[in-house]
């Protein structure tokens, strides 16, 4: 049998380690000249894959699918397991797993080794334009054909590692739907004069996203405020749904260290009320809370009334962004939406439509949150079709 894969990242590696046994020729094909670039770049070089808390809540799809039934903690074992399999010590750091190493590369290289060693072949500067269905075969480029088609060729974000998303056209062709895609893992951005002054504080905070006055989803951690927005890996987590709320809106606590901001606040020693905040938050959010609060820095903390310390305590713990948008794919590590997963046996991850042609990773319409669920997932994908390769072939 001859199975062609599209894609050298990580679910189109697993895929062809896992998939070749002596009865199958496995080629894998990839468009630039190095298997696994995407890889590289992933947890700031140093490729978080895994996350202790492997639970459903954290894989997203804009169409309702049945993906929740493959997300076990037994899965999570045979991620772990596949991945120590290629001889990789790990590290496991806050419930977030790393190679030993901390080296991204140490992954990419154990996962192209070990597809060489199993006499996995690969064409790179090979872009695939034309997919074919003739009979019983694949036809690529009229190019090369083959018996099983497996398609790994993640999603249109960060295109510099050669996803631009070419191939959610190729397999709209074949038939496929695909759902509506938006950058997700992203800055968001925001409106408000004031962000030229927070532009570069970092704090730990707990942000939040409203759909007007509706809260959608809270998350703690370090906030990065810029002049266009906010970022940081809280904020990743919340950009998905600024892309489905009607009036989406960041509300940012910056006092996460107290359930009782009222008391804590009456606590606080007498002073210059901008030098008593200045102890307790970033200075420039100081300055900026107290001037949209209209009060003079100067003031006696003690001395404020009853208006001005609501105010500044409703800033402080319900600071108001309101939400124009994200940064685009280029800028995000995943996108949202994709191959509309109900089109695939989640058991096979083959196409219901077409037999013998397979989906893996980031391509379908599932986004993780971040904390290594987008690679498991890839991982995942991989090893699921590979149990369905081995018994065709
Ligand atoms: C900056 C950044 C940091 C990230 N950090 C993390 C992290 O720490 N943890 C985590 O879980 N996830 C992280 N992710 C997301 C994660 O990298 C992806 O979800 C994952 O790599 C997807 O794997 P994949 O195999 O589906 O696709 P990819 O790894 O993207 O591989 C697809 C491959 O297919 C090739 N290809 C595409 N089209 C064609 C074509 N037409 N012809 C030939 N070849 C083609 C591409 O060149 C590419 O090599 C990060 C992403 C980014 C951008």
């Amino acid at each position: 049998m001859k199975i062609i894969i599209i894609g050298a990242g990580v679910s189109g590696l697993t895929t062809a380690i896992n998939s070749k046994t002596k009865n199958n020729e496995i080629l894998v094909l990839e468009k630039n000249s190095i298997p696994g670039k995407k890889i590289l770049v992933t947890g700031n070089g140093r490729c978080n894959f895994l996350n202790d808390d492997f639970s459903k809540e954290h894989f997203h799809s804009i169409l309702e699918n049945n993906i929740g039934s493959i997300i076990t903690e037994s899965n999570k074992d045979r991620v772990l397991n596949f991945t120590k399999s290629l001889g990789v010590e790990i590290k496991i750091k806050n419930g977030y797993y790393y190679p030993f190493t901390n080296k991204s590369s140490t992954i990419r290289d154990a996962l192209y080794e070990e597809a060489l060693n199993k006499k996995v072949e690969f064409k790179f500067d090979y872009r695939v334009n034309d997919i074919k269905k003739d009979n019983d075969k694949f036809i690529i480029n009229n190019d090369l054909s083959c018996d099983i088609l497996i398609v790994s060729s993640g999603s249109k974000s960060y295109k510099v590692t050669g996803t631009d998303g070419d191939s959610y056209e190729l397999l709209s062709k074949l038939g496929l739907s695909i759902t509506e895609t938006y950058p997700s893992l992203v800055q968001v951005l925001g409106e408000g004069k004031f962000l030229k002054e927070l532009d570069g504080v970092r704090t730990d905070a707990i942000v939040s996203i409203y759909d007007e006055d509706k809260l959608i989803k809270e998350e703690p951690g370090e906030l990065q405020l810029t002049d266009y927005g906010v970022s940081g890996i809280c904020v990743f987590n919340l950009s998905r749904y600024v892309h489905i709320l009607n009036r989406p809106i960041i509300r940012i606590n910056f006092m996460p260290y107290t359930n009782e901001p009222n008391k804590y606040f009456d606590n606080l020693l007498n002073g210059k009320i901008y030098e008593v905040l200045k102890r307790i938050i970033n200075e420039k959010i100081a300055s900026v809370v107290l001037k949209l609060a209209n009060v003079n820095e100067d003031k006696l903390k003690n001395d404020l009334t009853k208006e001005e310390k609501e105010s500044i305590l409703d800033l402080l713990t319900n600071f108001k962004i309101n939400v124009t948008g994200t940064k685009s794919f280029d800028n995000s590590q995943v996108t949202m939406g994709g191959i509309d997963v109900n089109e695939i046996d989640i058991n096979t991850f083959e196409t219901k439509k077409i037999s013998n042609l397979f989906l893996t990773g980031e391509l379908l319409d599932v986004d993780g949150d971040c904390g290594g669920y987008n690679i498991s997932f890839a991982i995942l994908s991989g090893l699921i079709v590979s149990d369905r390769i081995k018994e065709l072939c």
